[in-house]
């Protein structure tokens, strides 16, 4: 394995050109996000490298003209229709083509590339990812509410098409590193690593109390909002554990998670002969998506260069599911299996929306996926998927669900 360089100023570009020679074509799905932000980054180290086809994003209409005209894209996207004429003055003269709406979203999804980055957020991802990997193409995925809502139906989708499926989160891309050289058939389990969030240490009752801004400050992690907030609760790596049972060939019971706040090594994974291989490196997305753009090449990111003496201590502890009960929820949803996750996953969004809002505490979004997925069972939902559409309905009425629960009041205040 060749070594990841310290800075992408240091080294020559060595451009991960095409089977023919050419620039690699990329969409990117959620350009304005945190991923989409690193994405853009590598691709400007890498210009004679990359050539933007799409990008997208839901609201943030300058945000996205402005990465649009930098990264001199084809195409700039934005979801909400009405922020249609606001786009087209901001790209004007620029040759970029502007449109909007969920199905232009799709459309753009479809345009002919090498890889997309999908890097939405949340099940709202699902319709454009799948339509990406419709197309064929390379996928370097992001988007872990996919995998998690819709996992087998995914999955299939990716196995029709002949869709080649990167893992961008950082726990999935080491594992996947890891198992490109490894004998998937030795696999004892997998460990995927949690920083444990800013409240690791604190007790149930300060957690209680935590505000939005003590939940947005993540020690290791610069992110969006959702998955931010994701790890404070640690729902995160619930979802990661159901992201990494259909990414990888392995059972619920061989999934582990361990907390390690150096957010140094990101995944482990044990052999049956006792072997572990670990994946290591600095809490920096730019490596993953790297990883995602170029494999099995390297391509030079400018990620700080690993310096264990510097680091000098790697700690590891379990994880405390009675101040972290959304584990428990995720861990019981990936076992129930269906489209329990769906749910769990749908819930969490609302959850989180309604945190964020300051109408439900920290606690409180536990207590309202947990609510939810109560009375989601008692309705049938939680059945098996059939197709994406399935899971949309599914996620839909969950998030209906959540909804009258927190109108109701008394679940999660
Ligand atoms: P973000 O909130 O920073 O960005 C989200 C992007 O999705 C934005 O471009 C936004 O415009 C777009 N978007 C949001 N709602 C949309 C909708 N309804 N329709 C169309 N577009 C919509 O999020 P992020 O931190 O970049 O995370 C993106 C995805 O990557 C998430 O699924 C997250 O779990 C995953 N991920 C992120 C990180 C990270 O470091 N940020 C790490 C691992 C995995
Ligand atoms: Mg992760």
């Amino acid at each position: 394995m060749q070594r990841a360089a310290e800075t992408a100023q240091e080294v020559p570009v060595r451009p991960s050109v095409d089977a023919d020679g050419g620039p690699k074509r990329i969409s990117v799905l959620g350009a304005t996000g945190s991923i989409g932000a690193s994405t853009l980054d590598l691709i400007a180290r890498n210009e004679r490298a990359f050539e933007v086809v799409a990008v997208t994003a839901h609201t943030s209409v300058d945000v996205l003209a402005e990465r649009a005209r930098l990264c001199r894209a084809e195409r700039a996207v934005i979801g909400d229709p009405a922020l249609y004429d606001q786009l087209k003055e901001a790209l004007s003269g620029s040759g970029i083509e502007a449109a909007a709406g969920d199905e232009a979203l799709v459309e753009a999804a479809q345009m002919p590339v090498h890889c997309t980055v999908a890097a939405i957020v949340g099940a709202a991802g699902l319709k454009p990812t799948v339509a990406a990997v419709r197309s064929g193409q390379r996928m370097a995925l992001a988007n872990k509410e996919c995998l998690v809502s819709a996992g087998d139906v995914f999955m299939q989708e990716v196995a029709r098409a002949g869709c080649e499926l990167v893992p961008v989160d950082s726990e999935h891309s080491a594992a996947f590193q890891i198992l490109e050289q490894a004998d998937a058939e030795g696999i004892e389990d997998i460990t995927l690593t949690a920083s444990g969030g800013p409240f690791r240490d604190w007790p149930l009752e300060r957690i209680q109390r935590a505000t939005r801004e003590q939940a947005l400050k993540h020690p290791n992690w610069s992110m969006g909002a959702k998955i931010t907030v994701d790890s404070a609760t640690m729902m995160n790596k619930g979802l990661e554990l159901i992201e990494a049972l259909h990414l990888f060939p392995v059972e619920t019971h061989q999934l582990r998670m361990l907390v390690h706040p150096q957010s140094i090594v990101h995944c482990l994974i044990s052999f049956v002969d006792g072997s572990v291989l670990a994946q290591l490196a600095e809490p920096d997305m730019r490596t993953p998506i790297a990883v995602a753009l170029s494999w099995p090449r390297r391509m030079a990111a400018p990620t700080k260069k690993l310096d264990l003496a510097e680091v000098s201590q790697l700690t590891f502890e379990a994880a405390d599911e009675v101040r972290f009960p959304a584990i428990r929820l995720a861990r019981e949803a990936m076992e129930r299996g269906g489209m329990a996750p769906a749910i769990l996953n749908a819930a969490n969004e609302i959850a989180v929306e309604a945190f964020l809002a300051g109408r439900i505490t920290v606690p409180g979004i536990a207590a309202l996926v947990s609510e939810t997925l109560h009375h989601a069972e008692g309705r049938g939902l939680v059945r098996e998927a059939s197709c994406v559409d399935s899971v949309l309905e599914c996620d839909a009425h969950a998030r209906l669900i959540a909804q009258e629960l927190l109108v109701g009041g008394g679940v999660g205040a």
